[in-house]
């Protein structure tokens, strides 16, 4: 396992509240990341594993009850994490949604990467066969999660019912292609591959490629997300905004599709939630935060679908 050499303390607003969060990264000899919202007395420690997704609302990664300690917007940070190579770390933090930084992963690695621990293999999670989440499963699962159909930022979380996550096998590390598909001229349909496997170079391609590349949103939703206190603290340092008639942003873009860039920190963040390292073909087809979820519980629901090592 690898943790860190010491505490790192960070802060700055959630993106939905507004509100400053403090959150302190600290070392653990306990295998896993853990969440604990010391703002909430005698509340326990909160596994950030897939298992204990309660939901994937407003297009972030909730982990922890709704009704109870919770907290929200977790994938960049377990992106920062697992690229870093740290899997065994406490996080304490005094509100419900992370820090949202610069929109990206890029100032959670660069916060704690000087911090990393002696390092160890990560845990492998070998996936032996290929294993489907599509749409419209989770649109029947709507019962059971129920709250998924809350949307944010873009109209239709729904959209139209073809999109998919599939794993399948890769003996060399987590290979990710991910196809965004958009009616919006500026997003269009956007590719983009990423293949890490543990070691620097991959690493480091990462982190030049992609780690910075920030979430997005429409501009005339996020003035009425404000009204309705939600977005508040989304800004043009930490959100593209997309202009109303689709074809323009607000603020500058750092690459033309830095949007389906952002898909691959938010999948590789969702992949940790795993508790290890996903050796697989990642194909993300329209994704989300939903699917991705959805493809880790088949995984893991039958023992024949992977190996760990
Ligand atoms: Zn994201």
């Amino acid at each position: 396992m690898t943790s860190l050499t010491k505490k790192v303390k960070i802060s700055g607003v959630g993106i939905h509240s507004g509100n400053v969060v403090n959150m302190v990264v600290k070392p653990s000899k306990k295998y896993g990341i853990f969440f604990h919202r010391i703002d909430i007395p005698n509340s326990e420690l909160i596994p950030a594993s897939f298992d204990n997704v309660g939901e994937t609302l407003m297009r972030n990664t909730t982990i922890g009850k709704t009704n109870g300690a919770h907290v929200q917007t977790i994938e960049h940070l377990m992106a920062a994490l697992f690229l870093l190579g740290i899997d065994s770390a406490i996080i304490e933090i005094d509100g419900q949604e992370t820090p949202i930084l610069d929109g990206s992963a890029s100032e959670f690695i660069k916060m704690l990467e000087k911090y990393v621990g002696t390092k160890t293999k990560m845990k492998k999670i070998i996936v032996k066969k290929t294993i489907v989440a599509k749409r419209n499963e989770l649109v029947k699962q709507m019962h059971g999660f129920k709250k998924l159909k809350t949307i944010i930022f873009n109209h239709t979380i729904w959209r139209k019912g073809n999109g998919f996550v599939k794993l399948s096998p890769n003996s060399k590390g987590l290979n990710i292609d991910a196809t965004l598909v958009y009616k919006d001229k500026i997003i269009g349909t956007q590719s983009y591959s990423c293949f890490l496997d543990g070691t620097k170079k991959t690493k480091y391609k990462f982190i030049k490629d992609i780690a910075k590349s920030r979430t997005f949103g429409k501009y005339s939703e996020w003035e009425w997300l404000k009204a309705h206190g939600m977005g508040r603290g989304a800004n043009e340092h930490n959100v593209i905004a997309l202009n109303d008639a689709g074809d323009g942003t607000l603020n500058k873009l750092y690459y033309k599709n830095e949007f389906v860039r952002h898909k691959i920190i938010d999948a590789v963040g969702d992949m940790f939630t795993s508790g290890g390292f996903i050796y697989a073909n990642l194909e993300s087809v329209k994704g989300s935060h939903a699917l991705n979820n959805l493809v880790l519980r088949k995984l893991f629901s039958d023992p024949d679908n992977y190996e760990i090592i």
